[in-house]
């Protein structure tokens, strides 16, 4: 299968791996990915008791009203493959691929 992929301004190529997908059962909701992607692909939520998923902004001072917050990928299309977001995550809660050509 051949995959989309990048020629660096000295020649060299590089694949992109886009974000795939988020293990909410892995994530802290600790917000390292969200500060480190550019492309405003990631949206933090919290999940209530009802399990109702509210969108939520970083530092918000609203701990108690959810019984967890997970971050989601909720622009995929804006992901330029950097893997950022992986890299810093504590938990390793991302998967990324390559796109097919
Ligand atoms: S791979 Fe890069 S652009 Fe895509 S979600 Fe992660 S940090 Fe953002
Ligand atoms: S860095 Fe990892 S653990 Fe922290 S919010 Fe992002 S996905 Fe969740």
């Amino acid at each position: 299968m051949s995959v989309v992929t990048i020629t660096l301004p000295d020649g060299r190529s590089w694949t992109p791996k886009f974000v795939q997908n988020i293990d909410q059962d892995k994530c802290i909701g600790c917000g390292r990915c969200f500060r480190v992607c550019g492309r405003e692909v990631l949206q933090l939520v919290g999940i209530d008791e009802d399990g109702a998923v509210i969108a939520l902004e970083l530092g918000a001072d609203d701990d108690d009203e959810y019984e967890k917050k997970v971050m989601t990928v909720a622009n995929e299309k804006n992901c330029v493959g950097c893997e950022a977001c992986a890299k810093i995550c504590p938990k390793k809660c991302y998967t990324h691929e390559a796109m097919a050509a």
